[in-house]
């Protein structure tokens, strides 16, 4: 049943349809900060988002929560709307920017000052810590809390004019000191700085802090249902406050449990450092768990979208182990995407009694699970390259593979018996090997009578297709790391010093030489491949998007 509530937001909001909270209407956003490329985590709130606009017929905004100017750009503006339309989603005519709002939330800060709600404050930033106080403990009351309206309205308005110097003085709510939510304790409304804006260039030096611009925001565009991650739960009552106090469009704030990944480190602070410190060679590096990252190394959007559906939406925390993405594109690319022969690491093999100078076009089924992509040739000669993982000379006991006197398959062609070793004198590296085909033993023809365990991919020598084949492994050594260790050990610390290997002389068969930059392959035996923007006519680029080993245990 498509109307079934799928989680507790849908439980809220069916109710909310119920006793029209907000008459019939659901209206959600997506607000990220601009001060870094959105991650999978991200997609997971954009997957909730606009899904429960879509579900409900309603509307789902994009607002950028840009009211810290010290860490945000328009590369982060531009990159997030690309990577919210890559994954489908469509916020149409309802972009909006908390920058837009100042000259509002500062009209609006008026009237509470005016209401006695709100004072100017010149204690230092340490001086507020102390008189914070602690879990345990009551705070203590500024001196300056019990300034006149009249002095408020003037210092914030000279605040606002830039007439004191950065840190010098906030805007605090008056709440209470007392109260066992620390956020409540007078929290700091506004902050002085001063540095330009990407949007509003100099034109404020008091900018909104995010407890309070984010309800303000969500009131004035009428979101109804305002979802955000669970470290927020003890932000809500300031949430309910501020809206309350400044008697404006109540919007109700829903937590739930933010996305974490097994091997994954999510946060953008922490990203960001990868970035810039060289670890990975960008915010799309294929290995790197942001969106513009995964697109590269390969992952479709529907894959993304069927990962937020399965992990669903809880009100806890947990750990996703990372094998149900890889789980959910091998999924997604089984039927979708043509199998292929590439040699990563190329073992030459001679054909001894195969003429010479002699070249047969093999037909060569795309996808056995999915007959409708039909069939391609691939042409066949009498050097050919296998992986040289594919032959050993003194194999353990259940190498099924090629070994001296033994016979294997080659995918799509014949039968070959393996029947010399050629090594290099000195060193005794294996250069090539030899074998025998038997004619009458062509893949498809009927006529083979006796069967072999050993079905090895290959590709025609003179007809191969140079290429560089990266292959990657986890960024994190560590499965799981909490927040807290990651604040008290270095988190580089436990970076995968090998989540790279890159293969420098592989070879593919010739007819995906004119494939485009984001072409996916199955290449047989070895995994979902997909090319890379570095190709050039003269050496193509693959990335690993993932092997075909599933370690997803249902
Ligand atoms: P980070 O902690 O990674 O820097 P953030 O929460 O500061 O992320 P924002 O740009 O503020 O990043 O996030 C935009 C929206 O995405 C917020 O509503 C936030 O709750 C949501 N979000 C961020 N990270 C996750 C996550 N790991 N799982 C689910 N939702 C997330
Ligand atoms: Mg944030
Ligand atoms: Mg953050």
């Amino acid at each position: 049943n498509p109307n079934m509530p799928s989680n507790f937001i849908e439980n809220i909001i069916n109710e909310d349809i119920k006793t029209e909270k907000y008459g019939k209407r659901v209206h959600t956003r997506f607000p990220p900060e601009p001060n870094g490329y959105l991650h999978i985590g991200h997609a997971k709130s954009i997957c909730l988002n606009f899904g429960l606009a879509l579900k409900y017929g309603g509307k789902c905004n994009l607002r950028f929560d840009d009211t810290n100017p010290t860490k945000e750009d328009v590369e982060y503006v531009d990159s997030i709307q690309e990577d919210i339309k890559w994954l489908g989603f469509d916020w149409e005519d309802r972009k909006f920017y908390a920058s837009d709002y100042f000259e509002k939330i500062y009209e609006v800060t008026i009237e509470l000052i005016k209401k006695g709600k709100a004072y100017v404050c010149d204690l230092s930033a340490e001086e507020m810590r102390q008189y914070r106080g602690t879990l345990t403990e009551p705070g203590k009351e500024s001196p300056y809390r019990n300034r006149s309206v009249e002095e408020n309205l003037d210092l914030f308005e000279k605040m606002r004019a830039g007439e004191f110097a950065e840190g010098s003085r906030v805007l605090r709510a008056k709440i209470d000191m007392a109260s066992p939510n620390i956020n409540m304790r007078d929290p700091v409304l506004y902050r002085i700085i001063r540095i330009k804006h990407h949007r509003t260039g100099d034109e404020w030096c008091i900018y909104p802090m995010y407890d309070y611009a984010h309800p303000i925001s969500d009131s004035l565009e009428g979101v109804t249902h305002s979802i955000c991650t669970l470290e927020f739960e003890d932000h809500r009552p300031l949430y309910d406050w501020t809206l309350a106090s400044l008697g404006i469009y109540q919007s109700q704030q829903i937590e739930f449990a933010r996305l974490n990944l097994t091997n994954t480190i999510m946060s953008k602070r922490y990203l960001r450092r990868l970035v810039e410190e060289g670890y990975v060679s960008g915010w799309d590096d294929p290995r790197m768990p942001t969106i513009s990252g995964l697109r590269r190394r390969g992952y479709t959007p529907e894959s993304i979208r069927d990962f937020c559906d399965r992990i669903g939406v809880a009100k806890s925390n947990s750990t996703v182990d990372v094998a149900l993405l890889e789980h959910c594109i091998r999924e997604d690319l089984n039927t979708k995407v043509a199998r292929v022969m590439a040699v990563l690491k190329p073992l030459k093999l001679v054909i001894d009694n195969y003429p010479e100078g002699q070249v047969e076009e093999l037909v060569a089924e795309n996808n056995p699970e999915n007959p409708e992509m039909g069939s391609r040739t691939i042409p066949f000669s009498r050097e050919i390259y296998i992986e040289q993982d594919d032959f050993m000379e003194n194999p353990p006991k259940k190498y099924f593979r090629l070994t001296p006197g033994a016979e294997v398959r080659l995918k799509n062609a014949y039968l070959v018996k393996c029947e010399q070793v050629v090594k290099d004198e000195q060193t005794g590296e294996i250069l090539e090997v030899h074998c025998t085909y038997d004619p009458d033993t062509k893949s498809g023809s009927g006529t083979v009578s006796r069967k072999v365990k050993g079905v090895l991919h290959w590709v025609s020598a003179a007809h191969a297709v140079k290429a560089e084949v990266r292959l990657y492994d986890y960024l994190m050594k560590t499965e799981e790391q909490k927040e807290e260790e990651k604040e008290s050990r270095d988190f580089i610390d436990s970076l995968n010093p090998n989540s790279i290997e890159v293969l420098k002389n592989c070879l593919v068969e010739p007819s995906i030489k004119t494939a485009q930059a984001g072409s996916r392959f199955q290449f047989l035996r070895n995994g979902y491949f997909v090319m890379d923007r570095d190709s050039t006519a003269d050496m193509l680029v693959f990335n690993r998007i993932v092997s075909l080993k599933d370690s997803w245990a249902k």
